[in-house]
Parts: C-alpha cells; sequence; structure tokens
C-alpha cells in the first residue's frame, strides 16, 4: 500500500526540520524522512555544537513557521561583525575593523543560537501541527518520478506519493543523485572546530571574525549564562593542523587557542566538547528536477565565514513557500521558477565566499599584508563598507 501526501521531506536536519514547520504551518500535509533520531541536548553524544546566525531576512519565515516566538528568548544578538587581521610576523591584531548593523538600520544582523536548540524547538513545532509527520529512523532509499507525481520509498519498505519532493537530505544527498543532478565541489583541505568557551571579558553582542594563516578563528556571541560571559568558537584551520589539535592533552589545546584568540576576550575556558567539520564549497547544477526541489546543503556548500549557509537555505525555503499554491504544487513551472529565483544567488555567494575564504587560508606575509591593506581600504570608503554589509545580510 502506499501512502499519500502533498510534501515529502528528505532529510531532518535543520534545514529540513525548518522546511517541514514551514509548509505544515501554511496547512499542507507534511511527511519529513530522518535517519538519525535528532539529538536535543546539548550535553548528549552527537549533539550538534555549531550554532547558526539567523540574518534578519531569514526571520519572516521562521516567524511564519511558527518558531520564532519560541526561538527568540534563547537568542544572543550579532550588532558588531568585528574583522581582526592578525597576520604580521607577531600573532597581534594590526588591524581591528568593526561593521555595525547600526550603519544599515536600527536592527542588529542577526541572532546566534545553537543548532542543538533549533532542533529542539523545531521538534516540539511539529508536534503541533497534526499535518506535519516526522519519520525518524528511516531514510529515502529510492525515488521515482513522473510528470505528475513521486514516488519514494524508504528504508523501511514503505511507499510514499508526493506532489513535491523537497531534497533537504544534505551535501551527499541521494534525492539529488537520484535525479541525476551533477555537483560541482572545490575543497581546500580545511577542517572547523566548533565548541563553546566562557570568558571574562564581555562579547558586546560582537562576532569577532580573527584572521591569520589557515583560516579564519571567529567568536560568535551566545547569551551569558550561570554568571558566564560565553561565545561559540569556529576554528578553521589545514586539515592536518585540525587534526593535531584534536589529539592534544587539554592544557596544550587551551594554550594554543589562547594564542589564536589574540587574548581578545580574556581567558578562554573550553566549555563543550570539540567537534570537526571537513570544509567544502560545493553548487548543484540545477536547484529543481522533475516533482523535485533541491535546498540547504544538498543544493549549496560553503565555508562557514559570514554566517550565509543556513539563511540561504532559508531563503530557499522562502521562495518555495511563495512560489507554492495548492494548484501547482510540484508542477514544472514553478519548480522552473525556483531555479531562477535562486541560482544565480546561490552562485555569487559561493563564489563571494570561496574568495574570502581563500584570502584568510594565506599563509605567505607579503599576501597577508596585501590582505590587511584592502580590508583597511575597503572600510575607509563608506558606500562601499555599506554595500558589503548589505550584500553579506543579503537586504537591498
Ligand atoms: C562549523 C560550521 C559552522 C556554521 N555556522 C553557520 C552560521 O553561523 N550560520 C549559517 O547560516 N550557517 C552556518 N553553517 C552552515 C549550516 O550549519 C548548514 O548550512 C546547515 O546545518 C546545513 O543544514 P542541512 O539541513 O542542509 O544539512 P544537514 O545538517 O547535513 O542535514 C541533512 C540531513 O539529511 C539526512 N539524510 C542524509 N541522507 C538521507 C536520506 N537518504 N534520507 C533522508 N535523510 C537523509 C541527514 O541524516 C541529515 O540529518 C555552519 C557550518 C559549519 C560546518
Amino acid at each position: 500500500m502506499r501512502d499519500e501526501t502533498d510534501i515529502l521531506i528528505s532529510g531532518g536536519g535543520v534545514a529540513g526540520l525548518a522546511a517541514a514547520c514551514a509548509f505544515g504551518a501554511a496547512g499542507y500535509r507534511v511527511t519529513c524522512v530522518e535517519p538519525q533520531p535528532p539529538v536535543t541536548e546539548a550535553e548528549a553524544e552527537g549533539s550538534d555544537l555549531r550554532t547558526t546566525a539567523f540574518l534578519h531576512p531569514s526571520i519572516p519565515v521562521l516567524e511564519a513557521a511558527g518558531l520564532w516566538a519560541r526561538l527568540a528568548p534563547h537568542a544572543a544578538a550579532l550588532q558588531i561583525m568585528r574583522i581582526v587581521d592578525a597576520g604580521g610576523v607577531e600573532a597581534r591584531p594590526r588591524v581591528v575593523k568593526d561593521f555595525d548593523a547600526a550603519d544599515l538600520s536600527d536592527k542588529p544582523f542577526g541572532w546566534n543560537l545553537p543548532n542543538w536548540l533549533l532542533r529542539r524547538e523545531m521538534l516540539a513545532r511539529m508536534a503541533e501541527l497534526p499535518n506535519v509527520r516526522f519519520l525518524a529512523g528511516v531514510a529515502t532509499a529510492s525515488v521515482l518520478t513522473r510528470a505528475s507525481e513521486v514516488l519514494v520509498t524508504l528504508s523501511d519498505g514503505s511507499r510514499h506519493a508526493a506532489k513535491l519532493l523537497i531534497g533537504a537530505d544534505g551535501r551527499g544527498s541521494l534525492v539529488r543523485q537520484a535525479l541525476g543532478i551533477e555537483v560541482k565541489t572545490l575543497r581546500y583541505g580545511q577542517k572547523a572546530l566548533a565548541f563553546a568557551v566562557s570568558h571574562p571579558v564581555p562579547h558586546d553582542n560582537i562576532s569577532t571574525e580573527i584572521h591569520r594563516s589557515g583560516g579564519p578563528f571567529t567568536f560568535v556571541p551566545l547569551p551569558d549564562a550561570g554568571g558566564q560571559h560565553r561565545s561559540a568558537v569556529v576554528w578553521m584551520d589545514h586539515a592536518a593542523e585540525i587534526d593535531r589539535r584534536l589529539a592534544l592533552p587539554a592544557t596544550e589545546f587551551a594554550a594554543e587557542m589562547q594564542a589564536r584568540s589574540c587574548d581578545l576576550l580574556g581567558e578562554l575556558t573550553q566549555i563543550s566538547r570539540l567537534t570537526a567539520w571537513p570544509i567544502i564549497a560545493q553548487i548543484a547544477a540545477r536547484m529543481a528536477g522533475e516533482r523535485t526541489a533541491l535546498m540547504a546543503e544538498a543544493a549549496h556548500v560553503m565555508p562557514p565565514i559570514g554566517a550565509q549557509g543556513l539563511n540561504m537555505s532559508l531563503a530557499d525555503l522562502t521562495a518555495l513557500l511563495e512560489l507554492a499554491t495548492p494548484a501547482n504544487l510540484g508542477d514544472a513551472a514553478m519548480l522552473a521558477a525556483y531555479h531562477r529565483k535562486r541560482h544565480w544567488d546561490v552562485e555569487a555567494r559561493v563564489r563571494g565566499i570561496d574568495l574570502l575564504n581563500r584570502a584568510s587560508q594565506i599563509g605567505a606575509q607579503p599576501l597577508r599584508d596585501l590582505r590587511a591593506a584592502t580590508l583597511n581600504a575597503m572600510y575607509s570608503i563608506a558606500p562601499l563598507r555599506r554595500g558589503l554589509m548589505r550584500a553579506g545580510i543579503g537586504v537591498r
């Protein structure tokens, strides 16, 4: 027997869960399929300790999904993005530039939240929606598309017919492969370490990106807790260096972390375990195929610089919600419009972040000096500075 639904979402990562809440709140029948039952506590084995900075263009879709009211009480505002060049001979800040959201409007750039908490709140929201089903512990196994519907077989053998299949199943997307959509992948030989720290100096809602070589070391503000100031850290470097640090005794790791942070927030105390993430950039040749839309990392992956990844995923979701009606859901015209609306922006952002990442990786001293001079020059031209901030958060 086959099950019938409006939308089948393959993948219950943060992007797939957000899509399930948003389409559920819009009244569609939704089935979301996820092989790994989501981990919803920070300290539990396998929890996702990364944080996501939601830039303000992402907030309306979270509101429409009925999620923002749940998330806002846990969020830390991002008012200033501070770029620090510490690429001189000594590992000390030599150029410090503050990109202040007040230059653009009275809103902060965005709000930062831990990924494990996003999963917890998204699952709770889905449970309120009787038209949304979440199937944890099963995977999409095969996909057969026709002009009128898509047939999906899951790993438990069950068969599901839907008007629209959303591939939100990550960078190795089975849905994308089943549709024969090619990807272009750029490899940097880098990894990112993600963890949380407490520190004596308040972060003042400033996200700080420190550039030296190998990749940025970034502090992202978290709300204070237990009387302590706290930040999330994303530390990118050559993969071999990250692997070496993962194997260090705690005291030696702490000393390297302290030196790389240039002491900007005082003495750091690591308050979570370390998780390591391989860094690539990847872009799918098309955002859609027959009866199928790709979103999030199934369609685009980029290094975690400038808080772009999940915000682009929510831009995908916003476009899908705007284009879909009960009458045209998943038809060829709707999906062609989705590809046109998103692909150009996705390509431009992947290219932009690729450039920034390569600049941050630079090892040779003369090129690091050139990077610092370029930051100084770009910052000093006010219209260019504001233009870069607008492009970064995705507003005009
Ligand atoms: C260190 C780091 C920091 C980051 N910081 C930010 C930030 O500040 N702001 C931001 O916007 N972005 C950030 N990003 C990017 C952001 O985390 C990702 O864009 C986002 O988590 C990806 O979400 P996703 O749901 O597409 O992918 P995933 O989280 O990989 O989810 C895909 C899901 O699909 C499931 N799946 C796989 N195969 C199948 C199958 N066959 N059937 C069904 N399901 C399947 C997987 O189990 C998984 O749960 C960061 C990334 C990294 C690496």
